[in-house]
């Protein structure tokens, strides 16, 4: 069985996330959307919030499953028996990042990551931006899924 998760903050679920979601979903049997927890990190929705997001959306799709973690997420996928972990790239900012922790992860253990290039009419979306246009009562729906205007 193919599975995969996909770790992030998910503060809140964006149109960019759920590009990358759904372009995986033919790749792999099962998807684990995982929302990391970072005691020190603040967030602008809570945890149960988060999850309710992702629930709403995927309702319908059986391959999709939700979870949260704490801690190294190779540590998660060695729990889970998970092989592959999912991350989506924008631009060369999130390339730099994302190369040194996917070398350290399979330097670490046989966890291969699986990288989607974004969707070029999702790839100025991200949750910080959504996040300002919330704090400022902008209007956010062309950026996040309908589960997540409130
Ligand atoms: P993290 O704090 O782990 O970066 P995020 O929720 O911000 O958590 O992002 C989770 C994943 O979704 C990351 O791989 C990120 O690159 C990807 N992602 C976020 N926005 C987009 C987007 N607009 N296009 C493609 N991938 C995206």
């Amino acid at each position: 069985m193919k599975r995969a998760v996909f770790p992030g903050s998910f503060d809140p679920l964006t149109l960019g996330h759920t590009d990358i979601i759904d372009r995986a979903l033919p790749l792999f049997d099962e998807i684990i959307i995982a929302i990391g927890t970072n005691s020190t990190k603040k967030y602008m929705f809570s945890l149960e919030q988060r999850k309710e997001f992702i629930k709403k959306t995927y309702a319908d799709v059986s391959k999709i499953k939700i979870d949260t973690y704490k801690g190294l997420t190779i540590d998660y996928c060695k729990k889970n028996d998970i092989d592959f972990i999912l991350r989506g790239l924008r631009n060369p900012a999130d390339f730099e990042f994302e190369k040194a922790i996917a070398q350290t992860n399979r330097k670490m253990s046989k966890i291969e990551t699986v990288f989607l290039l974004t969707s070029a009419d999702t790839s100025y979306i991200s949750s910080s931006i959504v996040r300002d246009i919330l704090k400022n009562k902008g209007d956010v729906s062309l950026l996040v899924p309908k589960a997540v205007i409130i």
